[in-house]
């Protein structure tokens, strides 16, 4: 199994030009780095972009495995930023595919003129600050180092894919790929044996859409999750119209709601209503769109066990109506989590995979995998053979692609080292002792809790307001302070301790079995929980104070009077 990242330095960079030194360096074009290098480009700020895939859209750039697609409507997600934009793109399904969606990230690149300012296949290894010249050093896989003054990281939450560490892996004959590194052209899977490894939200998303296209499809389930349907469906050319009137009002409700989507959480108590109520609730959105069972619920279904318990046993009894064989359908249900306390995936015919003969789902929980063979894989009770091998086991989530980059602040401190046991972060966008460095969709912001783009944009247009800020002032040279810091990490840990997430084996606390450290589900607070209202009025008001927890030119407080704006999305 070849790794594209690690594979990357022997395809040359696509270099933007030969430029060494930038004003701004970001890393990484997703749908966070392309919005940045429009907001920085706009600003006439000189800035790259460095990317270690061959192209452009990040998330929707790698996976490219059957039946990914968004959890978000397709028109939450876009970007909100130009009104020309909204209004030229037609979204052709409620929940978008990927091809359409790299179709999308293509089109605003091209229709803005950004590409000119990426440079593909540049794996970046290290990035070190440099005290004297206050400047950052940034090594590139080609073996060029370029300087910038400002380093801004849009790594992605969920870009560094991991794999079992099972004895012997790497020694099967046959195809086999972690999702994230699905190969770009098309995969034969007709006829052939098919395993898929982990049933998150890609591996429920995987199963449902090959079940019915492959020979024989085994599924190796370690723990089940909570899903719901997706309910996915076309959209129409009037529906797009009467869509592009509404955009204002479905970014308002996105932006009043704390998940960043238009569902917004039923404001009635669960024990103020009849159970009778509560059911009926249940069936309306059990039936509806995307993740409205999970966010448009009763808000205790976050908090209160029993109430929690209560509804979780209402989606056992789904799943028990849609699997066919009991027995399996037992095994489909979560016993060591409710409903929503991980990250929920939506599904299209996935239970009723299992009613077909050609399914298998083999109970990790009884017989785990011991090994990867030349053949295939084997449990501790038999040995199974494959022509195709399909790991969709999840990522080193939010911290991984940080950690993948040796990035090294003022005195030699690493960034790896000041994580290793505990994540603290200024907003989610600064660390203290790594000046002139911003992260706008980083750990600890408002974006991985909620619809993405959405909590992107916001951390976009605070960081760019904030350099803007910094240059109108001349200053050079920025760092959060550490009591800043502490606080905001206090706050972050605080609003753990209300939510029943707290104790999920989930990558929102940063679980990961494959990741030496992250085994145990020590919990770490890699996610706001606040929600997006809370953390916009939290980042603005740092605005508009002055960004007085922030020191500037090694000492320097701004000057009062100066005006600095709050956060608000900028649509040309
Ligand atoms: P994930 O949620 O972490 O799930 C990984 C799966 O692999 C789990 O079932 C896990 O089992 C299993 N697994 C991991 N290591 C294993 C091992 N050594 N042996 C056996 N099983 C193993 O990862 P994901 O499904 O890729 O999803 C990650 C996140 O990506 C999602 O939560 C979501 O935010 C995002 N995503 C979004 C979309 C979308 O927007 N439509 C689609 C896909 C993914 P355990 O639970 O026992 O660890």
């Amino acid at each position: 199994m070849v790794d594209p990242l690690e594979a990357s330095p022997a395809i040359p960079c696509q270099t933007a030009g030969m430029t060494s030194h930038y004003e701004a360096i970001v890393i990484g074009a997703g749908v966070g780095g392309i919005y940045q290098i429009k907001r920085l480009a706009d600003l006439g700020i000189e800035a790259t972009v460095l990317e270690a895939g061959g192209d452009l859209g990040g998330t929707w750039y790698w996976n490219r495995y059957p039946g990914a697609r968004f959890d978000s409507e397709s028109y939450t997600y876009g970007y909100s930023f130009s009104r020309e934009l909204l209004d030229e793109w037609h979204w052709k399904e409620t929940f978008s595919g990927q091809p359409e969606n790299l179709r999308y990230l293509n089109h605003v690149a091209d229709k803005f003129g950004l590409r000119k300012y990426m440079q593909f296949n540049c794996r970046v290894d290290q990035a070190r600050y440099d005290e004297a010249q206050n400047l950052w050093f940034v090594t590139v896989s080609d073996g060029r180092t370029l300087t910038c003054r400002f380093l801004i990281l849009t790594l992605g939450l969920l870009s560094i894919p991991t794999l079992p560490r099972l004895d012997g892996m790497g020694s099967f004959k046959g195809r086999s790929f972690h999702t994230f590194h699905w190969p770009h052209e098309p995969v034969d899977m007709k006829g052939k044996r098919v395993a898929v490894v982990g049933t998150g939200a890609t591996g429920i998303q995987v199963i449902g859409e090959i079940a019915d296209k492959v020979g024989d499809l085994t599924v190796f389930q370690r723990r089940p999750n909570w899903s719901a349907p997706l309910n996915n469906s076309a959209i129409s050319a009037e529906r797009m119209a009467d869509i592009r009137k509404r955009y204002d009002e479905i970014f308002a409700a996105c932006a009043r709601s704390p998940g960043g989507f238009e569902h917004e959480p039923d404001r009635r108590g669960f024990y103020e209503v009849t159970r009778e109520e509560r059911v009926a609730l249940w069936d309306k959105l059990y039936d509806e769109p995307g993740f409205g069972i999970w966010l448009a619920n009763f808000r205790e279904i976050f908090t209160d066990e029993k109430a929690n318990a209560e509804f979780s046993e209402y989606i056992a009894d789904r799943i028990r109506k849609r699997v066919k064989d009991p027995k399996v359908a037992e095994k489909l249900i979560p016993r060591d989590h409710g409903f929503g306390v991980q990250r929920v995936p939506m599904e299209t015919r996935y239970f009723e995979a299992y009613n077909q003969p050609n399914v298998h789902l083999v109970d990790l929980g009884e017989t785990p995998l011991v090994r990867e063979t030349a053949t295939g894989l084997e449990t501790t009770e038999r040995k199974y053979d494959f022509d195709i091998i399909v790991y969709a086991t999840g990522f080193d989530a939010i911290t991984g692609a940080f950690d993948k980059i040796d990035i090294e602040g003022a005195g030699g401190l690493k960034l790896a080292d000041k994580w290793r046991t505990t994540i603290s972060t200024y907003l989610g966008m600064m660390v203290h002792g790594f000046p002139n460095m911003l992260m706008p969709a980083g750990p600890q912001s408002g974006s991985a809790s909620t619809n993405y783009p959405r909590g992107i944009e916001t951390g976009v247009n605070w960081c760019t307001d904030f350099l803007e800020h910094v240059l109108a002032k001349g200053y050079t040279r920025f760092e959060a302070t550490e009591a800043a810091e502490k606080r905001w990490t206090d706050h972050v840990t605080g609003m753990y301790a209300m939510m029943l997430m707290r104790k999920a084996k989930s990558w929102f606390t940063g679980y990961n079995s494959n990741v030496p450290g992250h085994e145990q589900g020590t919990i770490r607070y890699l996610v706001y929980n606040g929600g997006a209202p809370k953390y916009v009025g939290i980042i603005n008001s740092a605005a508009m104070k002055g960004y007085t927890d922030v020191v500037f030119d090694g000492g320097k407080i701004p000057p009062s009077g100066s005006q600095p704006r709050a956060t608000s999305p900028s649509r040309a």
